[in-house]
């Protein structure tokens, strides 16, 4: 039962969000996200996002509140090598624990492993929840898989500069494209084993 949200700045209210299974999915415009922007080379592109609430099965018996947050993105940044635009694929898939205070979720989310910790909020806006993940999901050092020679320089090969191996995908080009949405399936599906949602 997901109440109507504003278009342009969706925001839920956690607890019922989480008690009633709620869902929401979207995508937006990088141009709409400046944060972003500003570390692109230019705001093309967009955001696919969907996040669900769920309960988390503690140690004990109960349930906490939680929530799952999958995006994925295909944005532009300046290679660090050549300077020229490098397309890079962003995808995360973040899961959160509800907390009701800062002061617990200091204390949690310095044991917390499999998850984050956020504050219950009755009005959690999702364009600043998911924009600070974006950026934080950006590769530190964005490059080409293989670079055209700086200007001037002797192109007798390109494959002086070729780049050490698994650099965390920075440089694939994003032909394959797994959906955000499967994404969450999946993830709901791996990880609350009996949590018994809906
Ligand atoms: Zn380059």
């Amino acid at each position: 039962m997901a109440r109507p949200n504003e278009p342009t700045r969706p925001w839920i209210d956690t607890q019922e969000f989480t008690r009633t299974g709620g869902r929401l999915e979207g995508h937006w415009p990088i141009a709409r996200l400046p944060r972003l922007a500003d570390m692109l080379v230019d705001s093309t592109g967009n955001v696919d996002w969907a996040i669900q609430g769920e309960r988390v099965r503690r140690a004990d018996e109960g349930y906490d509140a939680g929530l799952s947050l999958a995006f994925s993105a295909t944005v532009r940044m300046p290679c660090v090598r050549c300077l020229e635009p490098v397309e890079v694929f962003v995808e995360e898939e973040r899961r959160y624990r509800l907390v009701v205070s800062e002061s617990i979720a200091e204390r949690e989310d310095a044991e917390a492993q499999d998850h984050d910790v956020l504050v219950s909020s009755a009005h959690l806006e999702l364009v600043d929840l998911i924009e600070d993940e974006a950026i934080m999901a950006l590769p530190l050092a964005p490059r080409h898989d293989r670079c055209q020679p700086p200007p001037g320089a002797d192109s007798v090969t390109g494959e002086g500069i070729e780049p050490p191996p698994d650099e965390a995908g920075a440089g694939e080009a994003a032909e394959e494209r797994p959906n955000p949405f499967a994404v969450l399936a999946r993830l709901k599906r791996g990880g609350t084993d009996g949590g018994g949602t809906n």
